[in-house]
């Protein structure tokens, strides 16, 4: 069995990749993956028995022994060679993502890029793992800090950006020395599968790279309480995030936790308004407003607020909703039905408390779709200011002063991102100083790039990805005092 290529109605659902071969899961149950866009269903995925998870715990140990052995330059070009056939397949993996997920080919095609870009970045960063020499206190003493992969590793990743997501767990783990099983979400699986092929095929060595599907807490459970396990990182809920860090407690193993968000975005009264609409209304429903560093909580200065929300709707409103394989599409359907009901739940609650400007309703009513919707004048109680609403929903306020701006924005459980805009130096760094978050962007709609670490405070979690913290999170430090002239 291979990899699934995608090809319109041809779309297969992957098998499993334990080893150094694929095969077809074991257990009596299956997911089904459906089309977000058309309700249709495209496959049944089926999923890892407790004797496949155990063959993954195997080959993901023996992988394990020869991987920590192999030169970095090495993990470096295989990385490398797995890249380029990712970018080579980009189209396929990318018309896949969106049969599977929904949002829409060219935003599916700038997440494979990324991916790429992210394995890259790791890669090089291989060769650059280093240690240092610290003067001993005798002649002939060395104290030496050394850098080692920490072991094999769980890598759970999520639905809403699933080949990204998985791309930095895998690079990382895999650029440190680390062995891995990938657990990508069974709703979204098999773009994520086409870009493991490529790693597979770039010449890993059996059981460096595996692949398993499942039911979510089941696989967890089991993987999680084997000894062979040293590190688990996971992306996705505050609620399954606590679940699994109760589960990594016995083992003492180590936990990345990326978790969720709710960014704040202050706006000063300086901006050119009809472009920083422009550009927050690309970033608020990318993806359908599916993302964690989704830019949510919009605190307005007073002068500028009126304005700035009528455009920001009006622009909202004038997207054009429909399946992500049409060129047309600017905002695909919610990634399942699950999202669709949180969403029609959330908007009846928070209209309680704010007022509906735009959206509120599916739009199309065939598939996941939901309108992007945007509230003004939300209270700081409303349903959907407390909890992440993780879709396109947009809520605005009205502040005055520089403080109040910072007190809105900080009263959150979750520090993930945070957006300002506002040419003023002063501002600026009184915004970086105090909110209570991971990353900022300031007049910039980026927080996450391969170079640097992404990761929250709070609810949003603990440890970083990407950029040499994430990198970190694959190794551990190893001191040695070395006296040469016993
Ligand atoms: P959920 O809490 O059921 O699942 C979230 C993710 O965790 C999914 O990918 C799921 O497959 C996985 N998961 C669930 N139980 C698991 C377990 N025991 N072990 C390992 N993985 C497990 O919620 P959902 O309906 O799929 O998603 C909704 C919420 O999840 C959103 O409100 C959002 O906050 C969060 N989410 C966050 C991210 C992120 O990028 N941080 C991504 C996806 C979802």
């Amino acid at each position: 069995m291979t990899a699934t290529k995608a090809s319109g109605a041809g779309y297969r659902a992957p098998g499993l990749y334990i080893g150094d071969r694929w095969r077809a899961g074991g257990a009596a149950t299956h997911t089904a993956v459906v089309n977000p866009a058309t309700g249709a269903t495209l496959d049944q995925l089926r999923h890892a028995s407790a004797a496949d998870l155990d063959d993954a715990l195997q080959a993901a140990q023996a992988g394990f022994e020869t991987w920590r052995n192999t030169p970095a330059a090495a993990r470096q070009d295989l990385l490398l060679r797995g890249v380029a056939l990712l970018r080579g397949r980009a189209a396929d993996i990318a018309r896949c993502l969106t049969l599977e997920q929904g949002k829409p080919l060219a935003q599916s095609l700038g997440e494979v890029k990324v991916a790429a870009d992210m394995v890259q970045w790791y890669a090089e960063q291989a060769r650059r793992i280093q240690g240092r020499l610290v003067p001993g206190d005798a002649a002939g003493v060395d104290y030496e800090v050394r850098k080692a992969p920490v072991g094999p590793c769980l890598l759970l990743s999520p639905w809403n950006v699933p080949v990204i997501l998985a791309a930095r767990k895998i690079g990382g783990a895999l650029a440190a020395g680390c062995s891995c099983i990938v657990k990508p979400p069974e709703e979204t699986p098999a773009a994520v599968a086409m870009m493991v092929a490529c790693f597979v095929e770039a010449g890993l060595p059996p059981g460096v790279l595996n692949l398993v599907f499942g039911v979510p807490d089941a696989v967890s459970r089991h993987l999680i309480a084997s000894d062979t396990i040293k590190k688990v990182s996971f992306t996705g809920s505050v609620a399954v995030g606590r679940l699994l860090a109760g589960l990594a407690a016995p083992g003492l193993k180590r936990l990345t936790l990326e978790l969720g968000g709710h960014s704040p975005v202050v706006v000063f009264d300086d901006v050119d308004v009809e472009d920083c609409v422009a550009r927050l209304v690309a970033a608020k429903f990318r993806n359908a407003g599916q993302l964690c560093h989704a830019p949510t909580r919009f605190f307005v200065q007073r002068r500028i607020y009126a304005d700035f929300v009528d455009r920001f709707a009006r622009a909202a409103a004038s997207l054009k909703q429909g399946d992500g394989l049409l060129p047309q599409t600017e905002i695909g359907p919610l990634a399942n039905a699950r999202r669709q009901r949180a969403m029609a739940e959330l908007v009846a609650s928070t209209a309680r408390a704010a007022t509906l400007v735009t959206g509120g309703g599916h739009g199309i009513e065939q598939g996941c779709f939901f309108q992007p919707t945007v509230f003004a004048d939300v209270q700081p109680d409303a349903e959907a200011m407390v909890n992440e609403p993780f879709g396109p929903v947009a809520l605005f306020r009205a502040f005055d002063d520089p403080a109040s701006a910072l007190a809105q924005a900080n009263a959150t459980r979750y520090g993930l991102g945070a957006y300002v805009f506002t040419d003023s130096a002063r501002l600026q760094r009184q915004m970086i100083d105090g909110l209570n978050v991971g990353a900022i962007a300031v007049n910039s709609t980026v927080v996450s790039v391969a170079e640097a670490p992404f990761g929250g405070v709070g609810d949003s979690g603990y440890g970083y990805e990407s950029g040499e913290e994430g990198l970190e999170g694959y190794l551990h430090t190893k001191f040695v005092n070395r006296n040469s002239q016993p």
